[in-house]
Order: C-alpha cells, then structure tokens, then sequence
C-alpha cells in the first residue's frame, strides 16, 4: 500500500472504528501525511497504531489519540486554539484544519524550531510555534475557544483555565503517576465555574513546567528524574 491508502486505511479502522465520527476531524485525519512528522527512518511505520521516539526524548502521539482528543474539543471551525506540547507538529496541523488560529508550545526549542519549519514548508500560515513553559498558557492571543495538552500533568493548571473563553473546552491528561492519567475536559461555564468530566484512561510523556511536574535536581551518579507536583 502507498501512503494514502495507509492512511486511509488507519482512519477508518484506527479512528472511526473506534468511535470518532466528527467529520472534520476524521477529513483531517485523512488529509494530514503523518509521514512527514516522524523521522526519515521511521516513515514506513507512520500508520502504525502507536507513538512513535521523534528525538529529544519526546514522541508523536498514536493517531487515534490525536483524533479522539481533537473531538473531544468539540471544534466547529474557525476557533483560536492553543496546544501545549507541539512535538512534531502533527497534532498543530491536525488542529489547523479545523480551527482559525493555533497557538502551539513547546519547551523544548530543538522540536519547536523544526515543527515551525515544516508547518511553514506544508503552508501553515495560521499556526504560530512558542518555545516555552506551556503550563502558563499564553497570555498574548488569549482568551482561547479550547485549549488541548498534549502531556500528562499533576493537575490542572490554573493559567489554563483562566485562559478559557466562556463556553470554551481544556483537554488535559492528569493524573497522580507520571505515565498514566486520565483524560480530563474541563468547560468554563462561567467566569468562576468549571465543569470536569473524565474521559478515559491514558498515557501521556510528563508534562514539566511551572503548574506541572518539576524535573529533579541532577546528582553525581543519579539519572534525571521526576518528583511531586507543586
Ligand atoms: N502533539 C505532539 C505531536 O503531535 O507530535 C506530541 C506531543 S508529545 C506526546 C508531548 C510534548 O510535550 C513533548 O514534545 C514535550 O517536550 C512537551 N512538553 C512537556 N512539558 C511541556 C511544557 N510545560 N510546555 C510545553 N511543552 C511541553
């Protein structure tokens, strides 16, 4: 099979088979060559139903996770989103097909520099990248319509909230453990009221940062480490 029948292939037996029927998201899924976020090495796996090692220690999510978390936006087209954990990329550009704006971070420059670079090569002109702490959001295009992390915190941040339109959706895995969370949708009602829901199960890299997990301190002979939330 050719990369387009792969990928056609992984949305209807990854995505819709699974339950994610949002027809802009499932034409994103199919429109989006997931072969150009994963290095040259690996393209030939692209279409796998996993994440895949993209350097840096990081990784691009499982198809279906992106999908399932960008449903669970409940976009309708045109909104200003802003995405924490850029990583390759894939997820902004899945993102920007739906919505007006995204506003993508990441905290790590290495893989934000070169998701901006293929964003702009793929014509990506409504994507801005921001290396940085996401946890703290980003005051500049705020208040956004939703906003989707992409790594798994403590809790949840309290800038993301405060970022919220009214109405407006935060996807966000949490959890207690640094590698199994549960999916969170937090929908600001109003200016003081939040609604939480739980979603499902899953297993996200450690979101670090200011409202998330704090690296541990290198020691002589210690590897580096994760501890306790603040
Ligand atoms: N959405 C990405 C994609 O489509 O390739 C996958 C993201 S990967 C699972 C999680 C990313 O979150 C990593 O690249 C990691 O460096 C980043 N990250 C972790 N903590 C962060 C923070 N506080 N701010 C911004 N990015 C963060």
């Amino acid at each position: 099979m050719n990369y387009e029948q792969r990928r056609n292939h992984m949305v209807d037996h990854q995505i819709i088979n699974r339950g994610v029927l949002d027809p802009a998201v499932v034409a994103a899924m199919k429109k989006i060559e997931r072969e150009k976020f994963v290095p040259a090495d690996l393209s030939d796996l692209a279409y796998r139903d996993g994440a895949l090692p993209i350097g840096c220690n990081q990784t691009i999510s499982q198809p279906y996770m992106v999908a399932m978390m960008t449903e669970a936006l409940q976009l309708e087209g045109g909104e200003t989103v802003l995405e924490i954990g850029t990583g390759s990329g894939y997820a902004a550009a899945i993102l920007a097909e739906i919505a007006g704006l995204v506003i993508t971070i990441e905290c790590v420059k290495e893989l934000a520099d070169r998701a901006q670079k293929l964003l702009n090569k793929l014509g990506y002109d409504n994507v801005t990248v921001i290396t940085g702490d996401g946890t703290k959001g980003c005051e500049k295009f705020a208040p956004y319509d939703a906003i989707v992390v992409t790594a798994g915190g403590p809790h949840v941040p309290q800038s993301l909230c405060d970022q919220l339109k009214i109405g407006g959706r935060l996807v966000i895995p949490i959890g207690p453990e640094e590698t199994f969370q549960t999916l969170v949708r937090v929908t600001r009602r109003t200016k003081d009221e939040f609604h939480r829901e739980n979603l499902c199960g899953v297993r996200f890299v450690p979101l670090i940062g200011e409202e998330g997990w704090h690296r541990r301190r290198y020691k002589s002979g210690s590897k580096p480490g994760l501890i306790t939330a603040r």
